[in-house]
């Protein structure tokens, strides 16, 4: 079995732009390339869960999604980093195309696409971390084994508390992936999986 880490994109990997698809928009966040090489590193997958509604919205194509993402897992390689699978949901269940109108079972905070990648990268969900920048991206937490970490400033601040506080059962909160990743691979050194 595998262990990986669950990331989303926007806000986690790259600057929160809303509903953000093109090259020339998309900004690393710091840190984030040490980061990625540290958890890959680690031994860690690199899987990409993200919620693109700006397709079913109709503010963007799956296509340019697509022309992003590939630019983004080339960059990536480009630097060391290797992105195991990107996964997204392109539905909403008010969605101005139709063909993307659904109440699906992938948009984060359902859990679709992890079961999706469980399946498919063999996962042992106890080694596990999930990462984002919104309680939602840490929502697989609640029902397994897995860990996570909120992370930046970007979910309501009364959440970012309650994590803070310990009331969401295995998420911690860091500042940045680069903190949580330090904190990961700490953790293991210390054998404390
Ligand atoms: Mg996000
Ligand atoms: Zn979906």
């Amino acid at each position: 079995m595998n262990k990986a880490i669950f990331l989303d994109r926007d806000g986690t990997i790259n600057v929160e732009k809303n509903y953000l698809y093109k090259i020339e928009d998309f900004e690393f966040l710091p840190g984030v390339i040490d980061a990625l090489k540290k958890l890959q590193d680690a031994g860690y997958l690199l899987i990409i869960i993200t919620n693109q509604s700006g397709i079913g919205r109709g503010y963007y194509t799956e296509d340019d999604f697509k022309k992003l993402n590939d630019w983004m897992v080339v960059t990536l390689k480009e630097k060391g980093v290797t992105i195991s699978d990107v996964y997204y949901c392109p539905h909403l269940p008010d969605a101005k195309i139709k063909e993307y109108r659904k109440d699906c079972e992938c948009r984060k905070p359902k859990l679709g696409m992890y079961h999706q990648a469980i399946k498919e990268h063999d996962l042992d969900l106890s080694q596990c971390y999930a990462i984002g920048d919104k309680i939602r991206d840490c929502a697989i937490c609640e029902s397994s084994e897995c860990k996570g970490y909120l992370i930046g400033s970007n979910e309501n601040q009364s959440v970012i508390d309650a994590v803070k506080g310990g009331e969401y059962k295995n998420v911690i909160y860091a500042n940045n992936l680069l903190n949580s990743s330090n904190e990961i691979c700490a953790s293991l050194n210390k054998g404390a999986v």
